[in-house]
């Protein structure tokens, strides 16, 4: 991989027409380490925010030995990377085929449920197997309530009396029984683990026996960008999220049990930025070689506002505007589907052309992984880039939280 100190470096020693992924390994270890001293337990990153080998393979580096996995795919890529990382199995509807394969090739010895014919499956692969159920963790998901970008607890999760109930089931089959949630990606609240604890507390004061731990899922918020215009939202640091949810698991007494986390978002989302050109501006409007069907879909779906830098091309010699006025632009994708415009605008320099590109930072989690081959773009190209995307001058303009509705 070609390495550069900068996205602005890159931009200008390869001119790309084609999408670059910036990659800071530096960066990924660092916030994949800065997680794991602040959580009180064992650290499971969600590899489906981002399976890239070499974010894997940096991450074993950074000192991460479990991985939340959720298909075959995922298995093998954590294998691929790491012999010995433990993984952790914690889709909760799974192909009976799959969870034989977790069990039997890759000794996979954890996972997660939320009905009884899952714990069906689960029983019919034990037995085949002849597995010892003592040797296998089940953690029961449990719906909770929650304010996220992405809610997921009303697809996934057995409501707390039911939760009891396949607890006990799974208690008498001979398993170790643990409660799991997750609360959805990027919390918005920073009151939502304390719901979720308290959910679990209810279903645990219920049970008849020990439970052998909790696994308190992802969602822990990334740092975005913001509308230039409007007053920067007033969301707490992971830092101040991670110590009340340590003061809440010590008030509920879960501090006594083994805790894992399954962090994606927050360890991976400043380790990629993306370089994209400017491939025509017309009026307030920019086409540029990404958009929702590539690495843009979770900034569409997910109201996400994205920190943009303007990398000026200096080949265009002749500008029209006021180089220190940001401005709204709407943005539209790289394939011929109408629908691929940016919910949110890109806020960059009156001046900004044809031919420039823009470095689009933070785009780690849910980028790459959801990139299609719709209409035969797939953007694949990497760099490696060594300061980190807010460092260095900053940047000009911000993906906008407003709507451009009335445009
Ligand atoms: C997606 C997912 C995660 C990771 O969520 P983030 O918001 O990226 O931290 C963790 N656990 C489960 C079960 C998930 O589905």
């Amino acid at each position: 991989m070609q390495r550069f100190e900068n996205a602005r470096e890159a931009a200008l020693a390869l001119r790309p027409d084609a999408p670059v992924y910036c990659f800071r390994p530096e960066v990924l270890k660092t916030d994949a380490r800065a997680f794991m001293e602040m959580f009180p337990g064992r650290t499971a990153y969600a590899v489906k925010t981002n399976g890239e080998l070499i974010v894997l393979k940096a991450l074993v580096e950074a000192g991460v030995t479990m991985f939340d996995v959720a298909s075959p795919g995922e298995f093998a890529a954590v294998r691929e990377v790491s012999t010995e990382a433990e993984m952790i199995y914690m889709h909760p509807v799974k192909a009976q085929s799959d969870i034989r394969l977790a069990l039997e090739t890759y000794g996979i010895r954890v996972i997660a449920v939320d009905h009884e014919d899952e714990i069906n499956k689960l029983n019919r692969v034990v037995r085949a197997l002849d597995i010892d159920p003592g040797a296998i963790t089940v953690f029961v998901r449990v719906q909770t309530k929650g304010s996220a970008a992405y809610e997921l607890s009303k697809k996934f999760g057995a409501g707390p009396a039911n939760a009891v109930e396949l607890c006990e089931r799974l208690n008498r089959n001979g398993y170790k029984v643990g409660l799991c949630f997750h609360v959805g990606s990027q919390i918005e609240d920073p009151d939502t683990y304390e719901r979720a604890l308290a959910s679990v507390d209810w279903v645990r004061n219920r049970v008849s026996f020990d439970l052998a731990g909790l696994d308190v899922g992802g969602g822990f918020p990334a740092e975005y960008g913001h509308d230039p215009n409007s007053k920067k939202p007033a969301m707490p640091s992971i830092g101040q999220i991670m110590s009340r949810l340590r003061g809440d698991l010590n008030e509920y007494n879960f501090d006594e049990m083994p805790l894992v986390a399954e962090p994606g978002r927050v360890i991976v989302a400043r380790c990629l930025s993306l370089i994209v050109r400017v491939l025509l501006r017309k009026g307030r409007r920019l086409y540029i070689n990404d958009g929702i069907w590539a690495s843009l879909s979770d900034s569409w779906t997910g109201k996400i506002t994205l920190p943009a830098r303007f990398i000026p091309d200096p080949a265009i010699r002749a500008r029209n505007g006021d180089a220190d006025k940001i401005v709204p632009f709407k943005v539209c994708g790289a394939t011929c589907d109408s629908v691929d415009i940016l919910s949110r605008p890109f806020w960059l320099p009156e001046t900004i052309d044809t031919g420039d590109w823009i470095e689009i930072g933070h785009i780690g989690a849910y980028s790459l992984s959801l990139r299609t081959r719709f209409n035969g773009f797939y953007p694949d190209t990497f760099v490696e880039v060594t300061t980190p995307f807010d460092e260095g001058d900053a940047p000009q303009g911000f993906a906008s939280l407003e709507t451009m509705a009335a445009e």
